[in-house]
């Protein structure tokens, strides 16, 4: 039926063949941007005329701890920058999505998820809502609608522009056990921890845009000052978005005395320790008390009740020499080891943002353990209280939630673009990773990995509601990550992009930037149109294949240079490094801009070369998320040598055993248990080789989110097992011959027992300017397999298949490196796998252990 349509529409260029991929006038289509003006310029930056309106808040609620009700007073003073006359208000009514009629009940999965609705409320009760009148200062009740989770305020008289209104809401709810992972409850030992958000009707956000957002508004919103009381029984803590205004009135004298001395040192005070905790002198007591908090610019807030925290507090140094205070909140559940670090650990990540954007916007910042697996709002973050560990746990967290500080709370965009918000902030996480750990952002290779899981169709720019769930983390955070790091690595440099993002900052502090500010900023700073990048990696689903079609020497004389044809493969384009080794041991890399493919699929260079060319290699750092990786070399005959009269296989084999410190010692070995790993943490992946001499072996690949081994193949003699995740599967007897290949730690022991033919290779190939020997080996004239051996040290440095590997088995070929001794005997600490078509797995030696009998 497709081909049908396809053929009478004609709509692929020839139908029935593969269109080709990548065509020039797609991947550098100009990005249409809509025509600067006096609001937005063509620069990327607010214009003279720009405006945005400013909702500032006065709050005071009271919350029972028991009913879990919050009963408020809020005073909203609107002021109308806009150059229209409103005839009405906007709130988003976070609460009333727990609703049992809302809109979010009805969009949740029956089987539930993170952000859905789990648990049933009344939403916002509102019971009183009014208006000022400006003259003579009195209330009075104003018409009003609700409708789903948002409330129209219907204005008696239109809000000029340049005029300001206040209107005041009394309400009250009840806080959600199960708040959607944005608020919650949790019972421990020394008290309940209450996390607040949505917790009041906020102003939604009337831009030149869309005028009022009311369409996925949650992330959007407008920076303005928030002050706000809170009263609570006596022995609870509160913190918020703000500084706090009254500690005399809410700490204890010991308290307050911490508390002033942790404004002034580098090193961690606990205001309140894990002893104090659960004793009822570490508060003023008795009856309820009245938290005054204050921010400016926030326009949003979280705040935390308990009786249960631990509380830190340490000094933050501010880059203008300021000083703000980082406070970390936590209950005695979670891990103390980790969880005293995280004061110093939020120093260290806002001193860090502060240096390399812009200056931390709020007086304090909360980090508090609890139900919440992790949101980031103005000041305050929520941080699940059994997160632990610093690889995948609190340190990343901190980094991420801090990070939300800057986007969306500073740089306040529409998160309707989800990259906007999670994307920004989770590239500045990753530079934040680089400067502060020493952190690779991360491996290409894995990169490709998240890549290639995104299901197609959609891109970074699809809008939030409409992204699948699968595509979300991966849309909306990993893939705009990456995006940009490689714009600042690879294609503009850290300098120039730092400067320019910086500028974008600057310049879009407490306001709205659209993504065509944020493109156009980019490209004005740098000089640079990159309409090909917000193409390749914001607007598409594309992937990347540059390849090496072939290297020809000139007039076939390669002291004439040689020209190197490349071919671009996929929609994607990236700027190019290669990598040209020649005989005369010189190695050179030649850097060429996306540009190149401007014109067409093909471009050819020329490189001087002097003598003949062993290797070209495209991206040999691995720094581009190219998806085929076979057409990103070339060798040339310059690898070959004729193999010296006398050398044998046997000879080879003899070097070999040599080299890793003699055979007679390797035949003393009883068993050997060899680990390597890659990744940490939830991306721990183990390979585990075991064996006990002469002829058990195993080789199992662990994955660490999977409850069972990924792959575990088992030898015993002649039985041959195979499960997958925990499952055995049918093995034939070619596959059962290839594992036992695989699985043997050794197979040069029996290598001359006569079921081998061996044959060595006439002439020496060259690996990546390695010169090595190749002993080819079929057993039972079944399974062929290459063995390659360093001329110079004798090791061993590939194994492959040679045969039509099964797809099951993990690699067809693997690569050995770094070789260590241990107990006398040389192993490679760095094996590489590679299968066909696919990407390289890297993996480390991690534990070693060998017995000798
Ligand atoms: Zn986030």
């Amino acid at each position: 039926m497709l081909t049908l349509v396809c053929c009478i529409a004609g709509l692929s260029p020839v139908c029935g063949q593969q269109p080709v991929a990548f065509n020039p006038l797609e991947s550098f289509k100009q990005v249409m941007y809509p025509a600067g003006n006096a609001l937005r310029t063509v620069n990327g930056k607010p214009g003279s005329q720009y405006w945005q309106n400013r909702a500032d808040y006065q709050i005071s609620a009271d919350f029972d701890t028991l009913s879990r009700q919050l009963k408020a007073t809020q005073e909203v003073s609107y002021f109308n920058n806009s150059p229209d006359a409103l005839s009405e208000l906007w709130f988003l009514l976070g609460q009333n999505r727990f609703r049992k009629d809302s809109r979010t009940t009805m969009l949740t999965p029956l089987n539930g998820s993170r952000f859905g609705i789990m648990e049933f409320t009344d939403g916002f009760v509102l019971e009183k809502v009014m208006i000022k009148n400006n003259k003579d200062g009195t209330w009075s009740k104003v018409d009003y609608k609700i409708m789903n989770d948002q409330l129209k305020v219907i204005l008696p008289e239109d809000l000029n522009t340049k005029a300001k209104l206040s209107i005041r809401i009394d309400y009250h709810f009840i806080l959600p056990k199960n708040g959607s992972d944005f608020m919650g409850v949790l019972p421990t030992v020394n008290g309940t921890i209450y996390q607040f958000a949505s917790w009041f009707p906020r102003i939604l956000v009337y831009d030149d845009i869309e005028g009022w957002n009311t369409s996925n508004s949650g992330y959007y919103i407008e920076p303005g000052k928030l002050k706000y009381k809170i009263t609570v029984p006596s022995e609870c803590i509160v913190q918020g978005t703000g500084q706090l205004l009254n500690p005399e009135q809410v700490l204890t004298k010991i308290q307050l005395e911490r508390l002033h001395a942790a404004k002034k040192s580098d090193q961690t005070v606990q205001i309140r320790t894990a002893k104090e905790a659960g004793m009822s002198s570490s508060r003023p007591g008795p009856g309820r008390l009245t938290w005054h908090f204050s921010a400016d610019n926030a326009g949003d807030g979280l705040f935390v009740v308990s009786k249960s925290f631990i509380w830190d507090a340490v000094k933050v140094d501010m880059p203008n020499k300021e000083v703000v205070m980082a406070m970390s909140l936590y209950p005695v559940e979670s891990n103390y080891d980790t969880w005293k670090q995280s004061a110093q650990t939020m120093k260290k990540v806002l001193e860090s943002y502060s240096k390399l954007w812009s200056p931390y916007p709020f007086e304090t910042s909360v980090n508090v353990a609890g139900p919440v697996t992790g949101i980031g709002g103005p000041g305050v973050s929520f941080i699940h209280y059994k997160s632990d560990g610093m690889a995948n746990g609190v340190w990343s967290k901190i980094n991420h939630e801090l990070g939300h500080s800057w986007f969306n709370m500073m740089i306040a965009g529409n998160g309707r673009q989800a990259w906007m918000v999670e994307g920004l902030n989770s590239f500045i996480n990753h530079v934040n990773g680089e400067v502060l750990e020493g952190e690779t952002a991360f491996l290409m290779a894995d990169a490709v990995d998240w890549l290639g899981k995104a299901k197609p169709g959609q891109s970074v720019a699809t809008p939030y509601e409409l992204m699948i769930d699968k595509n979300f983390a991966l849309l909306a955070y990993m893939k705009p990550a990456v995006a940009l790091n490689l714009l600042r690595t690879q294609v503009l440099g850290k300098k120039r992009f730092d400067d320019a993002f910086r500028t974008f900052v600057q310049a879009w502090k407490f306001k709205h930037p659209v993504p065509a500010d944020f493109f156009r900023c980019m490209e004005k700073e740098t000089g640079e149109n990159l309409s090909w990048f917000w193409q390749s990696w914001f607007l598409n689903d594309w992937s990347l294949d540059q390849s090496i079609e072939n290297v020809k020497y000139v007039n076939e004389q390669p002291e004439k240079g040689i020209d190197i044809k490349l071919v671009n493969k996929g929609k994607m384009v990236m700027p190019l490094v290669l990598e040209i080794i020649e005989f005369n041991g010189q190695v050179n890399r030649v850097s060429l801009p996306a540009e190149v493919w401007q014109k067409g699929t093909e471009w050819t260079f020329h490189y001087p070369s002097t003598t003949a060319v062993i290797s070209v290699k495209l991206d040999p750092d691995r720094a581009l998320p190219d998806t085929d990786l076979g057409n990103n070399i070339w060798r040339g005959n310059a690898s070959q040598k004729k193999v010296p009269a006398g050398m044998t296989a046997q000879t080879v084999l003899d070097r070999y055993f040599a080299a890793i410190g003699g055979k007679a010692l390797v035949l003393k070995l009883k068993s050997a248990v060899l680990k390597y790993t890659r990744g940490e943490g939830k991306m721990l992946y183990t390979l585990e080789q075991t064996a006990s001499f002469p002829d058990q072996y195993s080789f199992i690949l662990d994955f660490a989110p999977l409850a069972q081994p990924l792959q575990k193949y088992t030898v015993n003699g002649e039985n041959v097992n195979y499960q997958k995740f925990g499952a055995p599967e049918e093995l034939n007897a070619k596959q059962s011959l290839q594992v036992k290949l695989m699985c043997r730690l050794f197979p040069e022991l029996e290598m001359n027992t006569g079921k081998h033919q061996l044959r060595l290779a006439d002439s020496t190939r060259n690996l990546s300017g390695t010169d090595v020997y190749v002993l080819f080996a079929n057993e039972n004239h079944a399974a062929g397999r290459a063995y390659y051996y360093d001329v110079k040290t004798g090791l061993k440095v590939k194994e492959e298949d040679l045969m039509h590997l099964d797809p099951d088995l993990p690699y067809t070929s693997m690569e050995m490196a770094e070789y260590k001794l241990l107990d006398g005997l040389m192993l490679p600490y760095t094996l590489i796998f590679k299968r066909a078509g696919e990407n390289e797995t890297l993996l480390k030696g991690k534990e070693f252990k060998l017995t000798m009998n």
